[in-house]
């Protein structure tokens, strides 16, 4: 994440007079700071207010429905928890920035998560090792010094149900760790690996997170799911509810960065609409969701995007909803991963659609092209054939999307 605010947290408190912040915060208010004695921070946060609250998973742990992030900038995180942001993700993230003081003094009050990844590896390489999950775990409790982790996160989820089934080292890892009160809780974020020709017999994220509820030692999952909804994801939140399994939303802006730089399509949107808050908006009260990851990089972005939390969605929100759903099924790919058994070639259309959006939405160019360097096969590979698109549930123009990614990110 681009993070123009981003400063050695433990320094912040120290720092935070309002002149700094004016000087950090960018445009905020778009002029000078206008109420006396208040921060940009906690403006920000007045112009939120406190978020709403969810039951997660079967501990019953009330979350905010917006949760926050290890990697999130100093100053929006500093905001959420004036707003009673309460849940972090990745927070094993502070092992590098240093821990919030605000969270170190009011430990009880936060459920911060670790989140691990495959040892020597990535989404697709790489292994389980009971013995260095469990040795990571424990140097990320030293080095943040949140004392313990109240979640230990498995990163990108299985390849498929047999490996869940059959490769038990990072569940062990877990309860050796609980047994010594530095974990509580387990759960992972599952990415879709169907088709991939990246894995073997890689199975789609609901095959998988329906699995992983029936095993019965998981307690929630994040998973990618963004407006216009997803049937199958659908499906497997009915089916998580009735178990009391928890469900958080990740990667939730589909293609709305590239839609704010559309000044046709903007304008288009019913006057007043702001794109991310309407998502928030539809996210957390027309969805079964119990709470969800939104991105955000300064203040500005905290009070347009969080303010929503938890309202009703009005017409013009509704409207835009629509809009924007049309808009993303022509442009950006929901990462659902059913076209990818059907392509001849081998090409792993899910990820350069992934790394399209890291670049065109989130406009991380360089983290973009420098994932897209590493795969084996890449866009220009595709002979056009259509299979792909035929599969595709949104009819999505892939060789076309897949040129043209190649030329932005090779
Ligand atoms: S059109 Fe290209 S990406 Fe799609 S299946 Fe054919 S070769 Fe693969
Ligand atoms: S291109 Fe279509 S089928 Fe393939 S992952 Fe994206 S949304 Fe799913």
């Amino acid at each position: 994440m681009a993070n123009k605010n981003s400063i050695k947290r433990r320094k912040f408190l120290q720092l935070s007079s309002t002149a700094f912040l004016a000087g950090l915060a960018g445009t905020l208010t778009g002029k000078p700071l206008q109420q006396e004695g208040l921060s940009l921070v906690e403006e920000a946060a007045r112009q939120v207010g406190k978020l709403p609250r969810r039951k997660l998973g079967y501990s019953q742990r009330d979350i905010s429905v917006i949760i926050g992030s290890g990697d999130l900038a100093t100053l929006p995180t500093e905001a959420g928890i004036l707003c009673g942001m309460n849940y972090w993700h990745k927070a094993n993230g502070w092992m590098r920035e240093g821990t919030p003081e605000s969270i170190l003094k009011n430990r009880e009050a936060h459920y911060c998560q670790v989140t691990v990844d495959r040892v020597g590896g990535n989404h697709y390489e790489g292994h389980f090792d009971e013995e260095e999950h469990y040795r990571y775990v424990k140097q990320a409790v030293k080095e943040t010094g949140l004392g313990y982790f109240d979640d230990m996160q498995l990163h990108y989820g299985y390849h498929n149900v047999a490996e869940l089934k059959s490769d038990r080292s990072f569940i062990r890892a877990f309860e050796r760790l609980k047994k010594e009160g530095l974990v509580k809780h387990l759960c992972l974020s599952q990415h879709s690996y169907d088709g991939s020709p990246r894995v073997e017999n890689g199975e789609s994220a609901a095959k998988v997170l329906t699995a992983v509820v029936e095993d019965g030692l998981y307690e929630h999952a994040q998973f990618m799911y963004s407006y216009g909804g997803d049937p199958e994801m659908d499906e497997f939140m009915d089916f998580a509810r009735s178990r009391n399994f928890g469900t958080i939303a990740m990667k939730t802006a589909r293609g709305i960065g590239r839609m704010r730089e559309d000044k046709s399509f903007m304008d288009s949107l019913p006057e007043g609409v702001a794109p991310h808050n309407a998502l928030a908006r539809w996210l957390t009260t027309e969805t079964k969701l119990d709470a969800v990851v939104m991105r955000v990089r300064n203040l500005d972005e905290f009070v347009e995007s969080y303010s929503g939390a938890g309202k009703k969605l009005s017409m013009q929100d509704a409207l835009a909803i629509e809009m924007l759903t049309t808009e993303a099924n022509r442009t950006a790919c929901r990462l659902c991963g059913k076209c990818q058994s059907q392509c001849p070639q081998g090409i792993p259309i899910t990820d350069i659609l992934r790394f399209e959006r890291y670049g065109m939405d989130d406009h991380d160019w360089e983290k973009a092209s420098s994932l897209y360097a590493g795969l084996p096969t890449k866009g220009d590979a595709c002979i056009s054939c259509r299979n792909c698109v035929l599969a595709c549930p949104i009819n999505l123009q892939i060789p076309e999307k897949l040129a043209k990614a190649h030329m932005l990110l090779a």
